[in-house]
């Protein structure tokens, strides 16, 4: 049996199907670590008797079939690796996020320092119910940050500068949504159908789209598992500043909020998410939010 049940119970430490035994996990930000850390993670994995290591969904690392006898020394270890043990209770957990800005041809945002910026303020906070966040830097959305409770998507909406469109159709061969047709020799943007990715933007031969600046769409809600859900829009903001903003009064509110033992996408309604939405709107400035956000993603303004 488990005998050091105050690290168990900060969570991060998984009981197995031998309860003899436990998997710990480690927090790992956006799942990014220096080659130092993960050797060091290897490292402590054999010094306790670990043969593998396994990767989670989360972008965290863990341990398996560990001694619960060694937990205090393992976590001792883990954190002075500067990959402290995790969290997978009822707590923020191991926020996640796509290569963003750093890698990716298709990013619009720097999704991994967010993440870290995130973490850094929410991580392990006890929640009266789980609170996943993931980050994707575009609208493909490669971590799923819809089926998350709290997903950020970065987006990018085009705006046509002054200038002479061709008509030569290049955008239009970009859009993957079908988006932007030619109409009297020059390119026109079907908004209803744009997801703002922002591909077209980088497309046009002559610049003459750019980009609106990033922006940040932010959704409560959405969970994977047995019946998936996707999260409702709550708002898009303009900056990292602003989405930390959120994020946080988000995870206040769920605090206030929820009570345990149901989903928070089961428990939207009850805890008036309408109502809080109007309250987050009236706490970012203007010039802070990105248009009104109800519904499927919004669509960014003609080109
Ligand atoms: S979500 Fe977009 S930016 Fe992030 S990895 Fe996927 S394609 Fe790249
Ligand atoms: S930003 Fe909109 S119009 Fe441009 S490529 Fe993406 S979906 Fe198409
Ligand atoms: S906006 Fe640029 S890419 Fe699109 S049709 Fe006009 S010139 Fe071509």
């Amino acid at each position: 049996m488990l005998k050091d049940m105050g690290i168990h119970m900060k969570g991060g430490v998984i009981t197995e199907l031998d309860s003899e035994y436990c998997t710990i996990r480690a927090r790992i930000p956006a799942g990014v670590i220096s080659c130092g850390q993960l050797k060091g993670i290897a490292e402590v994995a054999e010094r306790y008797g670990a043969d593998s290591l396994h990767l989670t969904t989360r972008q965290t690392i863990e341990i398996p079939h560990m001694n619960p006898a060694d937990l205090d020394a393992i976590a001792k270890d883990l954190a002075a690796n500067n990959t402290p043990v995790g969290s997978e209770r009822d707590e923020v957990v191991n926020v996640i996020a796509c290569p963003g800005t750093e890698r990716c041809i298709f990013a619009n945002i720097d999704s991994i320092s967010l993440a870290r910026s995130i973490d850094a303020k929410l991580f392990g906070k006890e929640m009266p119910v789980k609170i996943r966040i993931s980050i994707s830097a575009c609208p493909n959305a490669c971590t799923s940050p819809l089926l998350n409770e709290i997903g950020i998507v970065g987006q990018n909406r085009p705006v046509r500068v002054p200038g002479l469109c061709t008509g030569c159709g290049t955008c239009v061969e970009y859009c993957k949504e079908e988006a932007i047709t030619i109409k009297r020799g020059i390119s026109v943007l079907d908004t209803s159908r744009c997801v703002q990715c922002g591909t077209c933007v980088r497309s046009c031969p002559y610049n003459l789209l750019q980009s609106s600046g990033e922006h940040y769409l932010i959704t409560v809600g959405g969970r994977r598992g047995r019946h998936p859900k996707t999260g409702r829009e709550l708002i898009t903001v303009k900056s990292q500043a602003s989405v930390l903003l959120v994020v946080e009064k988000v995870v206040a509110w769920v605090y206030r909020r929820a009570w345990s033992g149901r989903l928070l996408s089961d428990q939207m309604d009850e805890i008036q998410f309408e109502k809080f939405r109007d309250e987050i709107k009236a706490l970012i400035p203007e010039d802070e939010r990105i248009g009104d956000t109800s519904g499927e993603i919004s669509a960014g303004s003609g080109i």
